[in-house]
């Protein structure tokens, strides 16, 4: 990911070595550049625009930085605004002081929920919690086989509506709030310090499958509404992580897929959009494929 838009930029800061002091116009051109190269890569309008505007002000403005030539000097305004694009400090999970911390986890049917949910478990665990996977996802019939396969991979125990839904062809029945309340119940029993709430998605936005995550947010009041989006959906992004934040008031993003050729520009939008920080990213299907997400790692692998 990110190729592209790296070799765009790479090849734009080229033009710029060896100039002693930049002109207005130096300073536009570069701009330009960066803009063409944002939008190339599918990075929301807005978002490119206000990059954009802030980029040119800052090499323009009294700004210096005696240690740097001028090229160097964009290259290290671009870094800062991706920094902040992407969310500015890595963040962490909000811990609940009163243990269980619960995690709720909404977005779009293949999204990549359901794998994120064993990864986060896995992950957790290795930190020395004791998470608890709860299948509320009761829309996609597999769904609920799906956790507890993840589940039994990650070492991690599964709360399921009904322990014995486990073909293909046996769809969970019954109510996504109740099972999501449930699973609480049973983490708080059980002495679990994590319960990561797995909850349906659809493949396209519904008013629905949004009521039902509102009422599944309601009822278990979670420290965490992680939004799952699909790196590589592109323009798409906006629209779709708006509308979550507007149903669920999530509390960060999740890049899955970013082991894909996306262009990019749903990491660059998304957070800039909605103000809520990218957490984690999604690297593959694996269990192990998954990190916690870095501004400043991320602004570097763009820039390198
Ligand atoms: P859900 O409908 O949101 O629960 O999505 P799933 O977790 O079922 O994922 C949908 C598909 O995407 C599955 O085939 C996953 O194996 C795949 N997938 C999930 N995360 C990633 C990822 O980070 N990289 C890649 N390459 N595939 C992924």
């Amino acid at each position: 990911m990110f190729n592209s838009l790296s070799d765009r930029l790479t090849a734009t800061f080229k033009n710029l070595r060896g100039k002693g002091r930049l002109s207005e116009a130096d300073v536009d051109a570069t701009v330009r550049e960066i803009r063409r190269a944002l939008l190339d890569a599918d990075v929301a309008v807005p978002v490119v625009r206000e990059f954009t505007a802030r980029v040119r002000e800052r090499a323009l403005g009294s700004e210096v930085n005696e240690a740097l030539n001028p090229a160097q000097q964009i290259v290290k305004i671009v870094n800062d605004e991706l920094v902040t694009i992407l969310g500015g400090e890595t963040r962490r999970i909000n811990l609940a002081k009163n243990p269980p911390t619960v995690i709720m986890l909404a977005g779009l049917q293949g999204a990549g929920k359901t794998t994120l949910a064993g990864k986060l478990a896995k992950w957790l665990k290795a930190q020395g919690h004791s998470p608890l996977l709860v299948a509320a996802d009761l829309q996609r019939p597999n769904a609920v086989k799906q956790l507890q396969v993840n589940g039994e991979r990650a070492g991690v125990p599964v709360f399921a509506p009904h322990p014995g839904v486990s073909s293909e062809s046996e769809s969970a029945t019954g109510d996504p709030v109740a099972v999501a309340q449930a699973g609480v119940a049973e983490a708080k029993s059980k002495l679990h310090d994590v319960v990561i709430v797995d909850t349906a998605g659809r493949l396209g936005i519904d008013a629905e499958l949004m009521a039902q995550a509102a009422n599944i947010r309601a009822a278990i009041n979670p420290d965490e509404v992680l939004f799952v989006i699909d790196a590589m959906i592109g323009q798409d992004a906006v629209n779709t992580a708006k509308a979550f934040d507007d149903g669920v008031n999530f509390t960060g993003v999740v890049l899955s897929k970013l082991d894909g050729d996306a262009r990019g520009g749903a990491a660059l939008s998304v957070a800039s959009i909605t103000g809520k920080p990218v957490m984690f990213a999604s690297t593959g299907e694996s269990l192990d494929d998954f990190e916690l997400f870095h501004p400043d790692r991320m602004a570097s692998r763009i820039l390198d």
